[in-house]
C-alpha cells in the first residue's frame, strides 16, 4: 500500500471515527482503523474526509492513528460452509458465543467466514464446453444432510467452461476455467463475494402464490405468509415477539432458514444458540441447525454491527434464493436495527426526523423488504427461489404509531399483531385475530385448495365470521348483561370461545402442540365448527342451551391439539360423536 493512502483519525465519537486523507476511498467502503485493524465502513465522504461506522469496540483508539482502505465495500463470504454457521453482524464466525455467554471476539481478528481449510466434495453439472451464464449452477455439494449446495457462476460472468474438475477442493481453489466472450480465463471457485448493501440479481420478480406454512394455527388458518412474502409482528415487550420469531424459525416450510438476532436482550440470542442446535426438523428427523444460518447480535455488541447485520443476514438469504431455494428470513428486532441507524445518524449530526431517526428511515426499511420476493433465478436452468422475510418490530410501550411500526406497514404485506391483554390473559400466540391481516390470503388460496379442498378455506372464513359476532356480542354483554343474548347468540359465543381456546390457543412450549400442520388444522377446525352446526340445529330442535354447552364430548375437541400427527386420523371421528351424543340429547328432550 502506498503510504499517502493511509488516512488518519481526527475524531473518535463511540462508534463513529472521523478520518482525513481519505480521498481514494470511495462511499462505502471497508477501512481498518488503527494498528488494531478494527474493521469500519464509510458511511459518509465530503473531500478526503470521511465518517467511518466501526464494528468493533472504538475504546482506546484516538486522533493520529492510521486509517488504512480496503478499496471494497462491506461484503459476505458466500459458499460451502455458511449453513450451521453461526455469525456476528459483518459475518465473522462465532463458534464459542453459545458456551460463553456474551463473549466478545477480539478486537482486530481477521477471521474468515467460510472455512479455508475444509475440502468439500465437488460434483460438476456441466461438462466441458458448455456455454454458461452467470447463475447458472455448475455443480453440487452436499452441504449438511439436508441441504445440497449449488454452485453457480457469479452473476456477472458469461462465457464457455474450459476446464471442470470433480473431487475434494477447498472454497479457494477453482473448480472450473470460464473463457470469456472477451477471451479471458477465470478461474471459478464455490465462493463468492457479495457486497451486502447491494441486492442480488435475479430474472423477474413474481406474486407469491404458494403458502408457507408455519405449523402455528392462527397463522395458516387466519394470516398467511406466502413464500416470498413479507410479514411484521410488532407488539409491546413480552408479548410473544420472540417466541413466534423461534417457531417460525423452527417450523417454517422453507428449505434453509437465515435468523437475525439484533440484540434485544443479551441472554436471549444465548438461548436461540443453545437451544436451536438441539432441535429437529419434524419432516426429516434431521438437526434442524442443518438448514440454518445465525446472525447474532447481542446488545452488548457495538451498535453498527447491528447496523449492519440485517444486510449480513439478507444477502446470505438471496444466495440460497439464488439456488432454488424456498428461504425464510426473521429478523428480530429490527427496532434495535433502526435504533442503531439512529444512533449513527445522531453522531452524524443529520437532521433528525421523527423520534430522532434518520429522515431515510422509511427508505432503508422499505429497501429491506424489497429484498424478499418470488423470483425466477438468474441462470439458463430455469428455477424459482423464494425469500420470505418476518420482522419483529419492538415499539416502545407497544404503540403502533412508532415509526418503525408505521414505516414496516406501509410495506410489509402480513400483520401480526401482537396484543399485550391477550398476553396478559396468557392466550398464546397472543396475535389479535381482529386486527391482524394477510394480503396473501387471495393469493395462496388455490394452493391451499389444491391440497386441502375447499371446506378448510370456508371453514376459515365461518370462523372469522363467529370471532367477529363475538366482538359484537361481548359489547352488548358489557353494556346490558350476558341476559340480552338469545340462546342462539349465546351458542355462538360458546362456539367462539372453542375456536380461541381449543384452535388459535397453541402452546409453543408443548411437545405435539408446538407445531400442527395444514392438514391437522383443517381437521380441528372442522371439529370445532361442526359442534357449533349441530348444536345450533340441536336448539332449534328443543335441546337446551345447558346441555349443549355442557356437552361431555367438548372435551375431546379440547384435547385434538395434543393428538400427534401420526394420529390425527382420530379427529374427524369426534365429529361423529358430536353428532350422535347431540342426537342424544334430543330423545331426552322428546
Ligand atoms: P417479546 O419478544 O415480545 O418480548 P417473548 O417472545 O419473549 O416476548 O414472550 C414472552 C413470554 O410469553 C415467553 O417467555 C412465554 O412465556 C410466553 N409466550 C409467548 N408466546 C407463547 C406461546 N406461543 N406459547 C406459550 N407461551 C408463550
Amino acid at each position: 500500500m502506498k503510504k499517502e493512502d493511509v488516512g488518519r483519525i481526527v475524531k473518535v465519537a463511540g462508534p463513529l471515527v472521523i478520518a482525513e486523507g481519505m480521498s481514494t476511498s470511495r462511499m462505502y467502503d471497508v477501512v481498518k482503523v488503527s494498528d488494531k485493524r478494527l474493521v469500519g465502513e464509510i458511511i459518509e465522504l465530503e473531500g478526503d474526509r470521511a465518517s467511518i461506522q466501526v464494528y468493533e469496540e472504538t475504546g482506546g483508539i484516538g486522533p493520529g492513528e492510521a486509517v488504512y482502505p480496503t478499496h471494497e465495500p462491506l461484503s459476505v463470504e458466500l459458499g460451502p460452509g455458511m449453513v450451521e454457521g453461526i455469525y456476528d453482524g459483518i459475518q465473522r464466525p462465532l463458534p464459542g458465543i453459545a458456551r460463553e455467554t456474551g463473549a466478545f471476539i477480539t478486537r482486530g481478528v481477521e477471521l474468515p467466514a467460510l472455512p479455508r481449510d475444509r475440502k468439500w466434495n465437488f460434483v460438476p453439472t456441466v461438462s466441458k464446453g458448455a456455454k454458461v451464464t452467470g447463475g447458472d449452477i455448475i455443480g453440487t455439494v452436499a452441504e449438511t444432510v439436508i441441504i445440497e449446495h449449488r454452485i453457480m457462476l457469479p452473476p456477472d460472468l458469461e462465457g464457455e467452461i474450459v476446464e471442470i474438475k470433480k473431487g475434494s477442493f477447498t472454497v479457494e481453489e477453482p473448480v472450473a476455467v470460464v473463457k470469456t466472450p472477451e477471451g479471458g480465463k477465470v478461474p471459478v471457485t464455490m465462493m463468492q463475494r457479495w457486497p451486502v448493501r447491494q441486492p442480488r440479481p435475479y430474472k423477474r420478480k413474481r406474486t407469491p402464490h404458494e403458502i408457507l406454512s408455519t405449523g402455528q394455527r392462527i397463522i395458516d388458518t387466519f394470516f398467511p405468509l406466502g413464500k416470498g412474502g413479507t410479514a411484521c409482528v410488532p407488539g409491546p415487550f413480552g408479548s410473544g415477539k420472540t417466541v413466534i420469531q423461534h417457531q417460525l424459525a423452527k417450523w417454517a416450510d422453507a428449505e434453509v432458514i437465515v435468523y437475525v438476532g439484533c440484540g434485544e436482550r443479551g441472554n436471549e440470542m444465548t438461548d436461540v444458540l443453545i437451544e436451536f442446535p438441539e432441535l429437529r426438523d419434524p419432516k426429516s428427523g434431521e438437526a434442524l441447525m442443518k438448514r440454518t444460518v445465525l446472525i447474532a447480535n447481542t446488545s452488548n455488541m457495538p451498535v453498527a454491527a447491528r447496523e449492519a447485520s440485517v444486510y449480513t443476514g439478507i444477502t446470505i438469504a438471496e444466495y440460497f434464493r439464488d439456488m432454488g431455494y424456498s428461504v425464510a428470513l426473521m429478523a428480530d428486532s429490527t427496532s434495535r436495527w433502526a435504533e442503531a441507524m439512529r444512533e449513527i445518524s445522531g453522531r452524524l449530526e443529520e437532521m433528525p426526523g421523527e423520534e430522532g431517526y434518520p429522515a431515510y428511515l422509511s427508505a432503508k426499511i422499505a429497501e429491506f423488504y424489497e429484498r424478499a420476493g418470488l423470483v425466477d433465478c438468474l441462470g439458463s436452468n430455469e428455477r424459482k427461489g423464494a425469500l420470505s422475510a418476518i420482522g419483529a418490530v419492538s415499539p416502545p410501550g407497544g404503540d403502533l404509531s412508532d415509526p418503525v411500526v408505521q414505516a414496516t406497514l406501509r410495506v410489509v404485506k402480513v400483520f401480526w399483531s401482537l396484543e399485550a391483554a391477550l398476553a396478559y390473559a396468557r392466550h398464546f400466540p397472543a396475535i389479535s385475530w381482529l386486527r391482524s391481516y394477510s394480503l396473501y390470503k387471495d393469493a395462496v388460496a388455490d394452493s391451499v385448495r389444491d391440497t386441502l379442498g375447499m371446506k378448510y378455506l370456508e371453514d376459515s372464513k365461518e370462523a372469522m365470521r363467529i370471532l367477529q359476532e363475538e366482538d359484537e356480542l361481548a359489547e352488548i354483554v358489557r353494556l346490558i348483561g350476558l341476559d340480552a343474548l338469545s340462546p342462539k347468540e349465546r351458542l355462538t359465543m360458546e362456539a367462539a370461545r372453542s375456536i380461541r381456546e381449543d384452535f388459535l390457543h397453541q402452546n409453543a412450549f408443548h411437545e405435539i402442540d408446538t407445531y400442527a400442520s395444514l392438514d391437522k388444522q383443517a381437521k380441528m377446525l372442522s371439529v370445532v365448527l361442526r359442534y357449533h352446526k349441530e348444536a345450533l340445529k340441536a336448539l332449534d330442535s328443543g335441546s337446551s342451551l345447558e346441555d349443549l354447552i355442557d356437552l361431555e364430548t367438548r372435551e375431546k375437541i379440547a384435547r385434538a391439539r395434543y393428538l400427534p400427527e401420526s394420529e390425527s386420523k382420530a379427529i374427524p371421528k369426534i365429529e361423529e360423536e358430536i353428532a350422535s351424543e347431540i342426537a342424544s340429547l334430543k330423545k331426552e328432550v322428546v
